[in-house]
């Protein structure tokens, strides 16, 4: 017997987890829009458009400014692995999952890493950062801008200063905030700042923003050894994205499309705006829950906007309630991850998914299922 498929039919689901969020309308249409060569004319004015409009979310006007064609994590390695040499210092602020892995790539790339820690649910401390940085020398200075993990949002230009002052590189993680909490990257001298299509840009995961800065572009062609990856080497892929429009590796067409719609979207809304809605709806979905009688893991100043971490309460399953929100209301949050597995719940309220609307519907599902 020959196994016969069924039409391929999701669900569809209200997402308010750690990402991908919902995506609107016109992205979704995006990916349908026919398939060119990646050399077509008609194409290079779409990734023209891509980089203008990336230039203008990511406030900054680096040159070298593109999505990397892999997830958040992908633009992660990118960014590490263009800037280290085997030896060179790497100091990694940590405070949740998504620092640990920007310590684990560092030492792939050869680096020796040093990391200041803070508490999950925390932030980095600069005064920290200094200090370590008096008995090390880093070539570069790392921290994650919306820790997902734990909800915590970084202040970063302080760190951004710190790692000046010793003439480090200063990288940030925008994966999360990108598009939701304002994220200037020449205004605060970020020199390498990556971020995820999936998140609070809204268009389905598959790229990753990437930034490099003059003081990084110096790093870059400075370099003694080759990039140690080849598929992400950003002097190659510049190539391709710079006007020689050399082949490296063929782009994906439909995810750019779709990148470039949900660029649109945004810069439509407009990003003050949009950062202001994330804000609203924030406070919305954090008095509903205090109505609840839930508290909040991280204190007020340093919450990320987009991603709310919530304690679960003593005697509460965490698996069951979010198994019911699922089944029941077909709407997705997230779990606890390492440390904070089991602890708390990740509510997230990414782009499209940031509606009154949908935390009216996930309070009023918790009200009866708590
Ligand atoms: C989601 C996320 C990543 C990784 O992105 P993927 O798309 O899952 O590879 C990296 N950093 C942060 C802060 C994230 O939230």
């Amino acid at each position: 017997m020959v196994k016969r498929y069924e039409k391929i039919n999701p669900p569809h689901r209200i997402l308010m987890g750690p990402g991908p969020s919902n995506v609107p309308a016109p992205v979704m249409a995006a990916l349908g829009a026919p398939v060119v060569g990646h050399l077509d004319p008609a194409f290079l004015a779409v990734m023209e458009e891509v980089q203008e409009m990336l230039r203008a979310v990511m406030r900054t006007e680096n040159m070298l400014t593109i999505p990397v064609s892999g997830t958040g994590s992908a633009a992660m390695e990118a960014a590490l692995v263009n800037v280290l040499e085997p030896g060179d210092g790497a100091l990694i602020c940590v405070n949740g999952v998504f620092g640990e892995r920007m310590c684990d790539i560092a030492g792939r790339c050869g680096a020796e890493v040093r990391r200041v820690d803070a508490p999950w649910g925390s932030p980095v401390d600069p005064g920290a950062v200094r200090k370590e940085l008096d008995g090390f020398k880093a070539k570069v200075v790392a921290a994650v801008h919306a820790e997902t993990s734990t909800g915590v949002l970084q202040p970063l230009e302080d760190l951004s200063k710190a790692a000046h002052e010793r003439g480090a590189l200063f990288l940030a993680d925008a994966v999360t905030s990108l598009a939701g909490a304002p994220v200037e990257v020449d205004r605060w001298g970020i020199d390498v700042c990556y971020s995820g299509t999936q998140k609070c840009l809204s268009c389905p995961p598959g790229l990753a923003p990437i930034t490099f800065g003059p003081r990084a572009m110096e790093v870059l062609t400075k370099r003694k050894t080759k990039v140690r990856s080849w598929y992400l080497d950003m002097t190659m892929i510049l190539k391709y994205w710079g006007p020689d429009r050399a082949y490296h590796h063929t782009a994906p067409i439909s995810m750019i499309y779709a990148l470039r719609e949900a660029l649109r979207v945004v810069l439509e809304e407009g990003l003050e705006k949009r950062w202001e809605r994330h804000l609203r709806v924030h406070e919305f979905l954090v008095r509903g829950l205090g109505k609840l009688g839930l508290s909040m893991l991280v204190e007020k100043p340093y919450r990320a906007p987009m991603i709310n971490t919530v304690v679960i309460p003593e005697g509460v399953n965490d698996l069951d309630v979010r198994r019911r929100l699922l089944g029941e209301y077909s709407l997705e949050i997230g779990g606890g991850l390492g440390v904070l597995k089991g602890k708390v719940w990740r509510i997230g309220i990414m782009g499209d998914s940031c509606t009154e609307e949908n935390v009216g519907i996930l309070l009023g599902a918790l009200r009866k299922l708590l």
